[in-house]
């Protein structure tokens, strides 16, 4: 009998695991939908046949994949988090990719028309936001874009609601912001916004002026890029746009199809940090139940305890109060809750919602009105104390009293030996607390107060 074992138990490790344990089904149909119109899931994958259950499973493993995901095929909750995050409606899949080869238009003076309005903004604004969204471009390239009132122009803008016969239909508030065609006649060029969503110029709903500039990159032959830091990164976040600049992913697609501009372009175009640059240094760095986060400038990569991979988003995305970078940030294992500190205010945040509408003052602390920015906060969960590091000192915080300790400030050099200061962030994992000082992780035993090693900073990234 034993040798029947074997088999039984081949067969059920061979059933894909999302069905191996209960998916709400409205999970699954979401998913389903979002893998139809955003990757290549037919609509015969019902997910009662095996091979329809193996297509399915490749859809979501090529969907990990362009969201730099753990690629499981399954639907965990990092999957289905990336999955209900608002973002344009066109594909993903790799085919539309930038780079030359793409279609792209074959004149350079092109036209433009705006079709009709949204009730929410003045038609000012909507002329001004798709002005300025045009000039991203127009500013690296040679193209021009002249506004016609009149006649057939390259690209007619227009806000639509629901199914507006073009065979992608507009899902309402949410989900689907915008969708547009890549060059060519008729349609080819044009430019849809969801007419239902909260359209603003600035953080709140969604900004017409960042889902228009990445709108138009598709009318011009540009696909979505897997960069999160990119213009064509297809979800929805929002950043500072004064004085915008376009990242320097989309710049080297758009010159990859149309060459640069004739005009000098002395601007710094912003380039997404990378987890294996041996001099990365970090701005920010705490746990959260269970997850490590690092933080630099307006991006974050989050390491999940079971998961190996250290995960990039942009920070707003996550909370979207935070919109420019950190200086330091802790979680209080006591009261359950994170802090992050920016400039002389904090924000405490219970998982990922505001405990205050605004941000608070660092003095609540009891710190002397000399102390402009934090460099970095972390708390010893046996003691219940918290350290915050500011140039070459530091205090000692008590939580349960909620008072900063007599004594302090002190000298790091004195408390921290062997650690470099000023200290960029810090975090503490099990028994160790990690310093980072520049390209440099200090792993400090707080109990004997010596440092037992040194890494280099990315080496807690780059996985
Ligand atoms: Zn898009
Ligand atoms: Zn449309």
């Amino acid at each position: 009998m034993e040798s029947f074992q074997i088999p039984i138990l081949l067969i059920l490790l061979k059933i894909p695991s999302v069905f191996t344990f209960p998916m709400p089904p409205g999970d699954l149909y979401f998913a389903k939908q979002y893998l139809k119109n955003f990757y290549n899931l037919q609509d015969d994958s019902s997910g009662v046949l095996q091979g329809s259950q193996d297509a399915f499973r490749a859809q979501v493993k090529e969907m990990q994949e362009f969201f730099g995901l753990q690629v499981t095929g399954e639907l965990d909750s990092s999957t289905l988090n990336v999955m209900r995050r608002p973002r344009c409606g066109v594909q993903d899949a790799l085919q539309y990719s930038h780079g030359p080869g793409n279609l792209k238009w074959k004149h350079k003076n092109l036209t433009y028309s705006i079709v009709n309005y949204t009730y929410r903004l003045k038609q000012r604004d909507v002329n001004n936001a798709i002005k300025n969204a045009l000039k991203v471009w127009s500013d690296v390239t040679p193209l021009t874009f002249t506004r016609i009132f009149n006649g057939d122009a390259d690209i007619l803008i227009s806000f639509q609601y629901r199914a507006h016969g073009d065979r992608s239909p507009f899902d309402g508030p949410n989900g689907i912001l915008a969708h547009a065609f890549a060059p060519g006649k008729n349609i080819g060029g044009d430019i849809h916004f969801d007419w239902e969503e909260s359209w603003t110029m600035n953080s709140e709903g969604y900004n017409l002026f960042l889902v228009a500039a990445h709108e138009i990159g598709h009318a011009l032959g540009m696909g979505h890029s897997q960069d999160v830091g990119a213009l064509m990164y297809p979800t929805y976040g929002y950043i500072d746009t004064k004085d915008y600049v376009l990242p320097l992913d989309d710049v080297k697609g758009i010159q990859a199809l149309y060459g640069p501009s004739n005009k000098p372009d002395r601007r710094r175009h912003p380039k997404t940090p990378n987890k294996c640059d041996n001099s990365l240094e970090f701005d920010a760095a705490c746990t959260l139940r269970g997850e490590k986060f690092f933080f630099k400038d307006r991006f974050m990569w989050r390491i999940h305890p079971y998961q190996q991979r250290a995960e990039l988003a942009i920070i707003s995305s996550q909370w979207p109060f935070l919109t420019s970078k950190i200086d330091a940030s802790y979680e209080n294992k006591i009261k359950d809750h994170n802090v992050f500190f920016q400039g002389t205010q904090f924000w405490p945040v219970k998982g990922y919602d505001l405990l205050s509408r605004f941000p608070q003052s660092i003095y609540l602390f009891g710190f002397p009105h000399t102390v402009k920015k934090i460099d970095a906060a972390v708390q010893i969960s046996k003691t219940g104390k918290s350290f915050f590091f500011v140039g070459n000192q530091y205090w000692s915080y008590d939580e349960k009293s909620n008072r900063m300790d007599e004594g302090y400030p002190k000298l790091i050099e004195d408390g921290w030996p062997g650690v470099k200061s000023p200290i960029d962030a810090a975090l503490q994992e099990n028994d160790l607390i990690y310093l980072f000082h520049k390209f440099m992780t200090f792993h400090f035993n707080y109990e004997n107060k010596e440092v037992i090693r040194i890494v280099y900073a990315y080496s807690n990234t780059c996985k």
